[in-house]
């Protein structure tokens, strides 16, 4: 599967999966495998060692403090789909793929692959998370999602965790896609609203190599709603934060390119729509007894 060269290194710690990755050079980490199998199958990636994560049982922690949750690299999604603490993160996760893909895909592959599609990394670029991680060379460190995409994975690092701060309010989470468990989706949008702080953050994946955020709806709705009183505002905000975000996805720089299912002009104006549902929806939200998260694939 891996060529006749490709050795299988099983580390028991962290440290000991950090110590291979710094002695030998082109390493693949293998985690759930589900992008990484059909890409050594394929011969696109043909290292020298792999890395199987499995037995690093300090990988699938959880942790819960009041402001910040912690999720080890090797959950898996079928995990974060069921964890009540975490709607956003739960809605994204039962987004993805099939019953079999979230059983085994797990946190620090859709971090490793970093496709600009992935509906997890939608969900913590809109949550403002950190991803943490450990190198022999520059030891535990944590970085902001979006330095993170944008510097790419670096030769020798583990991601060990992701951290999201915790939020009062609801989080949405929508995905334009084919059929269920088909991939990749064509854009995913992810609202995280902060009652406490008076906030509303948004992310877009699906347009740009990174995540789109687009801060002047982002600002627009925090302006405009009514924090005092909720389910505040009204169907006037929300088409306006879609018209906002509609403009940021065509002015972002880094813009996908167009694909025959979605011309570039189609991933606009669904991103404004997708954005427009989900604040809607949050608002809607306020109102008693309103479920405060919610998946979608239409
Ligand atoms: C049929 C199918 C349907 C899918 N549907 C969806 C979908 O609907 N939505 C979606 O978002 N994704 C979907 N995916 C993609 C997928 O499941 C994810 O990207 C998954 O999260 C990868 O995780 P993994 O554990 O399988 O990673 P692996 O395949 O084991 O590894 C992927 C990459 O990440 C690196 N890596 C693994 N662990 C770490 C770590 N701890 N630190 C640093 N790098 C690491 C590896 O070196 C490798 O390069 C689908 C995939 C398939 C095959």
């Amino acid at each position: 599967m891996t060529g006749a060269t490709a050795v299988l290194h099983r580390p028991g710690t962290v440290g000991e999966a950090v110590r291979v990755l710094a002695e030998v050079g082109d390493v693949e980490l293998l985690a759930g495998g589900t992008d990484l199998v059909p890409a050594l199958r394929t011969g696109l990636r043909r290292p020298r060692a792999l890395v199987a994560l499995r037995r690093v049982l300090e990988l699938r922690a959880r942790a819960m403090a009041p402001d910040q949750l912690t999720i080890g690299a090797g959950v898996t999604y079928a995990e974060l789909a069921g964890w009540g603490s975490a709607p956003g993160l739960a809605a994204a996760a039962q987004a993805v793929g099939s019953t079999q893909i979230r059983n085994t895909g797990t946190v620090g592959g859709a971090l490793g692959s970093a496709n600009p599609r992935g509906d997890l990394l939608t969900f913590l670029a809109a949550a403002d998370a950190d991803v943490l991680t450990r190198s022999a060379r520059a030891g535990s460190r944590a970085t902001p999602l979006a330095s993170f995409l944008a510097a790419g994975r670096r030769r020798g690092e583990l991601v060990t965790a992701v951290r999201v701060p915790v939020t009062h309010g609801p989080q949405m989470f929508l995905k334009i896609g084919g059929r269920q468990a088909a991939y990749p989706a064509l854009l995913n949008c992810a609202l995280v609203v902060d009652r406490a702080a008076g906030r509303v953050r948004c992310a877009v994946g699906g347009v740009t190599t990174g995540r789109l955020r687009p801060s002047a709806a982002e600002q627009f709705a925090a302006d405009e709603i009514d924090w005092e009183s909720p389910p505040p505002a009204g169907a006037g905000v929300a088409r306006r934060f879609g018209e906002l975000v509609t403009r940021a996805a065509r002015e972002a720089p880094g813009q996908l390119p167009a694909g025959p299912r979605d011309p570039t002009d189609y991933r606009w104006h669904a991103a404004g729509v997708l954005a427009a549902r989900a604040l809607d929806r949050a608002l809607a939200a306020g109102a008693p007894g309103a479920d405060p998260s919610e998946t979608d694939k239409p």
